[in-house]
């Protein structure tokens, strides 16, 4: 990042790329979580479910991207082995043992959850010190917090007598 760009922002910048890399350490395992849970998604509804639990894989990696262009620009680099991902991960993850779709969304909300409690503290973080990686941030979030109505949605739609 150019001088003055490093110069506007506001923030312990080590500290905000750790942060930041727990994040990203948590889109890979959510990543992989709803990407292999469509695979073995099955039970009720499970074609709608799966296209659900694709699109937002997608996103996850999506978001990944995101962290990772901005962690460069503010001179970081992300995380380099599967083993530090699992080591940095806040959120965990969730081996879709039981394949049945109530329990894939149930485990997949309670992923987002934790993923809008850490989004929530990395805003508190950068709020009004840095915008940029505000805005990126912000994003993430609307996202996350999409995720999360739409699982519970579905899930509520599975539980009503007639689906
Ligand atoms: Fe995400
Ligand atoms: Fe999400
Ligand atoms: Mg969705």
């Amino acid at each position: 990042m150019g001088t003055k760009g490093r110069e506007i922002v506001g923030v312990n910048v080590e500290e905000l790329l750790k942060l930041m890399n727990k994040a990203y350490a948590d889109e890979w395992l959510a990543y992989y979580q709803y990407w292999v849970g469509a695979k073995v998604a099955s039970g009720r509804m499970r074609g709608i479910v799966a296209k659900e639990l694709e699109q937002h894989a997608e996103e996850e990696l999506k978001h990944a991207g995101m962290l990772v262009e901005r962690m460069i620009q503010l001179g970081g680099a992300p995380l380099l082995t599967p083993q530090d991902i699992l080591k940095e991960t806040n959120c965990g993850y969730d081996a879709p043992k039981d394949p049945c779709t109530k329990a894939l969304l149930a485990q997949n909300i309670k992923g987002e959850q934790c993923a809008i409690a850490t989004y929530k503290k990395l805003f508190d973080f950068v709020k009004g010190k840095d915008p940029i990686t505000e805005k990126i941030i912000l994003e993430i979030l609307e996202d996350e917090v999409e995720h999360e109505e739409d699982l519970e949605a579905m899930l509520t739609d599975m539980k009503s007598p007639v689906a």
